[in-house]
């Protein structure tokens, strides 16, 4: 039997009475929301939205049961519970918050739509209602700034007027008469949302009584997807609370950077200007450092019985990875020079050498990681490699030493 859609006439009802006419336990694969046993329940007549046309379904109460899903069997109407109910009257409730965001949202879309294809030709070939974000997608080229804003101020303007939101009945080509937005191949009697002066389109979902009620509409980022343009918006209850939730970003990061809301742009980039001033100033520091280091290290070595100079090093936590390559890069500028330094910190262990020194560090690595397991190798001039043990920096290095001199 053809359950009647009570939200076509009139999508304020939030409470009504229906006759229970099946009610039959679901099958949990098919209804992989329900994560405990279900059931499925048809109503003579009902008030709850069915998942379709974009707009996602109702919650709310047939008798005690709790609707968890609403799904569209063509004719019928097929409410998923989460216990049975018995056959016959059961008074039932449409959970009314969840329901008029819809409404707001969906008669939100169809005004954007409309503001995008007659100021700007570009069609909405899809929407998407998300329980965070509402999305709709343009063809044509890439909307720019000023028309995403253009769209958004028109729809604002056409909600500051209030205008009437009407539900008209009509063949596809009356409705094609009356100039509707987008036409549809079916026959029988099509029903369409106008909003007036605005908007003529066949659409079977809810939608508020006049645009004083969508609020606001809020249109925010747009990116390409496939080969159409995805506008997010948000209306309402939504749009209020998204450009709540933007201003305490945008004053938490004004409190950041010490500044005025209104100052943040500027201030970030004086904050990254100097960062990278910095950045380049301490490179630059290291580097000089190293190069001051490396000349100290060398006047307190002795030259060893090979005539080689080695040079061992474990560093602390405060010294940074990137400066132990610096130093040893220096080191191995000095003939017959060999450089061994560590980070206890992380294990990280460098071996260079001046060329002219003749040794293998990557055969010395490899003695080396015998003994103190870990993963590395290089040239024969410069190897790197990072223990196992970090705390065993110390004994690797000194390990190291002992062989280079010795041989
Ligand atoms: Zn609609």
């Amino acid at each position: 039997m053809t359950t009647r859609r009570l939200y076509y006439d009139d999508a304020f009802t939030t409470e009504f009475t229906a006759r229970v006419i099946s009610c039959e336990s679901a099958l949990i694969p098919s209804f992989p929301e329900a994560k405990a046993p279900a059931w499925e329940v048809v109503l003579d007549q009902t008030a709850f939205y069915p998942t379709s046309g974009g707009q996602p379904h109702d919650l709310g109460k047939v008798g005690e049961a709790n609707v968890i899903d609403v799904r569209d069997a063509k004719d019928e109407i097929i409410h998923i519970v989460d216990q049975a109910v018995e056959l016959g009257e059961a008074k039932c409730c449409i959970n009314w918050p969840r329901r008029f965001d819809h409404m707001q949202q969906h008669t939100g879309q169809h005004l954007l739509s409309a503001m995008f294809q007659e100021r700007f030709g570009l069609p909405t070939v899809s929407f998407h209602l998300g329980t965070e974000i509402c999305t709709v997608d343009l063809r044509g080229p890439e909307p720019a700034e000023e028309i995403l804003e253009g769209a958004e101020r028109a729809a604002n303007q056409v909600i500051f007027e209030d205008r009437r939101v009407n539900v008209r009945y009509g063949t596809a080509e009356q409705l094609a008469q009356v100039g509707v937005r987008k036409e549809v191949d079916r026959d029988g009697i099509l029903r369409a949302i106008e909003i007036e002066s605005a908007d003529l389109q066949p659409c079977g979902g809810t939608h508020v009584k006049s645009t004083g009620q969508i609020g606001m509409l809020l249109v925010r980022r747009c990116a390409k997807v496939r080969q159409d343009w995805r506008v997010e918006f948000v209306c309402g209850r939504r749009a209020e609370r998204f450009a709540r939730r933007d201003f305490q970003l945008l004053r938490r990061l004004a409190e950041g950077l010490r500044c005025a809301p209104e100052e943040v742009v500027a201030a970030s980039e004086r904050a990254l200007t100097e960062r990278d001033a910095h950045f380049k100033n301490v490179r630059t520091l290291l580097q000089r450092l190293a190069e001051a280091e490396a000349v100290a290290a060398l006047q307190s070595t002795n030259v060893s019985a090979n005539g080689i100079r080695v040079v061992a090093r474990v560093f602390g936590e405060d010294t940074q990875e990137e400066y132990l390559a610096q130093l040893s890069t220096q080191l191995a500028k000095f003939e017959k020079t060999v450089a061994l330094l560590a980070r206890s910190a992380s294990g990280q262990v460098i071996f260079a050498q001046h060329p002219g020194a003749g040794k293998d560090l990557n055969a010395l690595l490899k003695q080396t990681l015998q003994r103190f397991p870990g993963k590395g190798g290089g040239t024969p001039d410069f190897v790197r490699a990072r223990l196992n043990e970090n705390e065993r920096a110390e004994e690797a290095i000194s390990f190291a030493k002992g062989l280079i001199s010795a041989a």
